[in-house]
């Protein structure tokens, strides 16, 4: 695919920013030891403030399937039945319907691939948290695996959506606590500064203008850019 974006309309064809609030050039390739596997709503597909893209844009890897109502994408289906890989389900851990589901991340998950282990795919359900209860409800092919649950400590930083729980993460926020459980730090952090520019850029879109002073995450994601060349 062509690296450069292209403007449909006024509008970045590759991050679907205002051309004047592009944030292509900050976009960092994050190289990691576990995937993701989006399963997106069809209500959230071409939301302008869906944060699950921004996870596909970063890591190459990442598999986008979308949900809706009456059919499950049926690759999606088979990729399940791929025994090289041991898929997790993410799912918050206050719900007690499946408690019994719930199961510790094995954290020796860089060692993966050489010991002959499978490899770790989280599947995350890029959704409202009301949609995400019905995508479970009717997903009988997610019924086998286990859940892995977070809990994390800080609230969600996302505010150009109103969560119907404050502390509820938004999907690119669950996908920045894996990469730290993970032990990925560094990708977490580059993660984490791309979604700080879309938001901060977004905003400033919504106003008719571009972000008017470089942030530090804008800073850092230039020189990750800058070392990745040189
Ligand atoms: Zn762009």
């Amino acid at each position: 695919m062509d690296e450069r974006s292209t403007s449909i309309g006024g509008y970045c064809g590759r991050c679907r920013l205002l051309q004047i609030a592009c944030i292509c050039q900050y976009r960092p390739s994050i190289r990691s030891e576990v995937e993701f596997c989006l399963l997106t709503h069809a209500a959230e597909y071409r939301k302008p403030t869906n944060t699950g893209r921004l996870i596909a844009e970063c890591l190459a890897p990442t598999q986008v399937y979308r949900w809706s109502r009456t059919e499950i994408d049926i690759d999606f289906q088979r990729s399940l039945e791929d025994s090289s890989c041991q898929y997790w389900l993410v799912y918050p851990a206050e719900s007690t319907e499946h408690k019994d589901r719930i199961k510790p991340f094995d954290t020796s998950v860089g060692d993966s691939r050489q010991n002959g282990y499978k490899k770790h795919i989280f599947i995350l359900l890029d959704a409202t948290w009301q949609q995400a209860v019905k995508m479970l409800r009717k997903s009988s092919c997610l019924n086998h695996l286990p859940i892995l649950s977070l809990n994390p400590e800080r609230l969600s930083q996302y505010s150009l959506r109103r969560a119907s729980h404050a502390h509820h993460l938004c999907t690119v926020e669950v996908a920045i606590e894996l990469l730290g459980l993970a032990g990925e730090k560094a990708n977490a952090l580059l993660l984490q500064d791309y979604f700080l520019v879309f938001s901060q850029h977004y905003m400033a879109a919504r106003s008719g203008h571009g972000v008017k002073q470089e942030s530090e995450s804008m800073r850092r994601l230039l020189k990750e850019q800058y070392n990745e060349v040189n």
